[in-house]
């Protein structure tokens, strides 16, 4: 590589690299996984080593973390928070150990997981919890304390005060926590965190105390960072003394003076870590004496007197059995790997998407062949390239659908494979379950199971035949009897009360999610509004790019969705925002619930009055318009025979909704 060659591979790596810590650090998003950001990163820092000249100020090479977020009270860092120097093989911790051994022939170590989460500064007054802080950029961090504080393993009040203690800890999401919280998150079609460490980051950062506190992280302490009433003379000593004061420190710490002795423990470190209920990324390796580390010093990043041994990504091998072709709801064929199962990073895994063609190819990987599997991030199963080749060249998706048979496209500078046919089975199916989906049209009993049983009885062929079906249509299907009927059609008819930005998003639009749908519903008003606005007052919202503006836009003018919406309209599905129906034919009127129901629940049947602009109120008078009576109705039911107010029953009561 001559020094041209070398100056744009340095530029391209620092704009990659600064775009990858951006999303990591700021928006606790990243999108490669942090072994490949760390294979990039030495990249650059052997180019940087060979051309020094050629180093930009910008470079992350002279960076530790990210900026501290202006939305937090930044707290200046009197003992840099450093970041460590990672190494990647076994070779580079003995080097290591023996160049400390070299000038401290009596040197001892201490080696502890390093534990994947983000660094933070606890600082106690007189024994005292009085700050929090994030590790920032090493010397800035933000002001967390009250996140902090709902982290139940801090003390607020040392076991035994002394006039200034500042402790250093990695705060974490436990697994567990994390994989229920990506279930929700995915349930309520927000974007998922992609691994525990960002979900403790974007937790720990949150404005809402409240919401820090559900996400139950957690903390281990790991660094005396400053003592006042206290002498230390090493490390070890310090850890002991943090477990004393009530912190919780990193289990499975030793203290060797043997190279051989941190190679065992990195390995079995390293055999364990899916075992454990939170995530490890490596072994940290530290001097002991904190007399030696005042010697070694650090560089303007890392102590001289420490590395991190990352851990390799777990990768396997397996024979890929079938490549299977799916379509989604925009009609994009996604191709899925289906491989022998091997267990990586804690479970069995047996599929990875490909994605596209492009990754297909660039893999040259076909069925049959022996694949390298891996879990990007720890958490996504990957295939990371084709370990032996047993096939002919690499698969080819199908010209035509898997489902309908339609010719497929590939539109010109996308890398997705499309079914261009709307009125395609396997769209329409996936649109209709999107459609009743939680964050969309939350029509409650309406599972994948039930629309598939919908569509194939020929009741619904699109989302707007849902308003068309009658309870006796549902009770000649096996699957429903009077009250799940019920219930269906209840939910249905609620669904047309939902506020816009749930019909929007529902509707499926391409790169359209729930946020998108919320601004575009703000910003405009009204379906109508929405659907005459023109690409550039799209693209005008702050959030929207000129490809989410262009796919709005396009979709609202396709005659397939003009007319679809027409009908949805028709049935009285709210096209306006905020306002919750327009039908509000109960306007003026006043209902008494009493009894027990036989389906609904009391506060089901308020919502449903209330959303058709009627009030449910408490006790009976001549203002009463009606009395909805269940099973057990006592002395409210009495009083509206004595009254004459008409009496109805559930029934009565959803026919007069239909
Ligand atoms: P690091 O992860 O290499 O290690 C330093 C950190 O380890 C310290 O700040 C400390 O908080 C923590 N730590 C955990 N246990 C410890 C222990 N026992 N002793 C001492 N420290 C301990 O460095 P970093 O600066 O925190 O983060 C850089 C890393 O972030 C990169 O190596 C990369 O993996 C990841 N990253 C990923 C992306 C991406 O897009 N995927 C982008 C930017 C950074």
């Amino acid at each position: 590589m001559n020094e041209n060659q070398a100056k744009k591979r340095i530029d391209e790596l620092v704009d990659t690299l600064n775009k990858y810590s951006y999303e990591y650090y700021v928006l606790d998003n990243p999108s490669i996984s942090d072994y490949d950001y760390d294979m990039m990163n030495n990249e650059l820092k052997r180019l940087e080593e060979e051309y020094p000249e050629l180093l930009r100020d910008d470079s992350p090479t002279q960076r530790v973390g990210g900026e501290a977020v202006s939305i937090f009270e930044k707290v200046p860092h009197a003992v840099q928070m450093a970041s460590l120097q990672d190494v990647f093989s076994l070779s580079e911790v003995e080097k290591f150990c023996s160049r400390i051994k070299s000038e401290f022939p009596d040197a001892q170590f201490v080696a502890e997981p390093k534990i994947d989460g983000l660094s933070v500064s606890l600082e106690y007054q007189n024994g005292i919890f009085v700050r929090g802080s994030t590790r920032g950029d090493g010397f800035v961090g933000e002001d967390v304390t009250l996140n902090l504080k709902t982290i139940f393993s801090i003390p607020l009040k040392l076991k035994e005060p002394i006039p200034f203690l500042e402790v250093r800890g990695e705060v974490y999401m436990p697994v567990s926590v994390f994989e229920k919280l990506v279930k929700k998150q995915q349930e309520n079609g927000e974007q998922p965190f992609k691994n525990p460490r960002n979900a403790a980051a974007g937790s720990l950062r949150q404005k809402d105390s409240k919401i820090a506190a559900k996400r139950k992280l957690d903390i281990f302490c790991f660094n005396v960072q400053q003592c006042e009433g206290k002498e230390f003379s090493s490390h070890f000593e310090t850890l002991e003394y943090l477990k004393y004061q009530g912190f919780k420190t990193i289990p499975g710490y030793v203290k060797t003076d043997s190279s051989d002795d941190i190679l065992k423990k990195i390995e079995d470190t390293g055999k364990n870590r899916f075992s454990l209920s939170y995530d490890i990324d490596g072994v940290v390796i530290k001097v002991d004496s904190l007399s030696q580390r005042e010697l070694l010093g650090s560089t303007t990043k890392t102590p001289k007197w420490a590395v991190a041994y990352k851990f390799p990504p777990e990768e396997k091998t397996s024979k890929l059995t079938k490549i299977e072709v799916n379509v989604g709801r925009t009609g994009v064929i996604t191709p899925v790997a289906v491989f022998e199962p091997v267990f990586l990073a804690g479970t069995s895994v047996s599929r990875a998407t490909l994605h596209n063609q492009d990754l297909i190819d660039e893999k040259g990987v076909n069925i049959g062949d022996i694949i390298t599997v891996r879990k990007a991030g720890d958490i996504i199963p990957e295939v990371v390239n084709v370990s032996e080749k047993r096939s002919e060249g690499s698969y080819k998706l199908p010209d035509e659908c898997p489902v309908c048979g339609t010719k497929t496209v590939r539109e010109e500078g996308e890398s997705a494979v499309r079914c261009p046919n709307v009125d395609c089975p396997a769209q329409i199916y996936r649109s209709i379950v999107h459609f009743a989906s939680k964050p969309a049209m939350n029509i409650d009993g309406l599972g994948p199971a039930i629309v598939d049983s919908l569509i194939d009885s020929g009741l619904i062929t699109s989302v707007a035949d849902l308003y068309t079906i009658k309870f006796d249509d549902l009770l000649r299907l096996e699957k429903f009897k009077e009250k799940s009927a019920n219930n269906l059609l209840y939910s249905i008819e609620k669904s047309k009360g939902n506020t816009l930005d749930r019909l929007v998003f529902a509707l499926g639009i391409r790169n359209i999610g729930s946020a998108a749908a919320k601004l575009l519903c703000e910003r405009f008003g009204s379906l109508e509004e929405i659907m005459n606005a023109e690409i550039e007052e799209i693209c005008a919202i702050d959030g929207f790019g000129e490809i989410m503006a262009k796919n709005v836009y396009d979709f609202l003018r396709e005659p397939h969705s003009v007319a679809l919406i027409n009908r949805l309209v028709s049935y009285g599905v709210n096209t306006v925002y905020k306002k919750t129906r327009v039908d509000q034919r109960f306007e003026g009127k006043t209902f008494v619930l009493t009894g027990t129901l036989p389906t609904l629940k009391r506060s089901e049947a308020k919502e449903i009055i209330e959303s058709f602009g009627g009030k449910a109120s408490g006790s009976v008078s001549k203002k009463t318009d009606y009395v909805l009576a269940g099973d057990e109705a006592g002395s409210k039911l009495s009083k509206a025979q004595e009254l004459g107010i008409p009496v109805i029953s559930e029934d009565e009561f959803l026919e007069m909704t239909r």
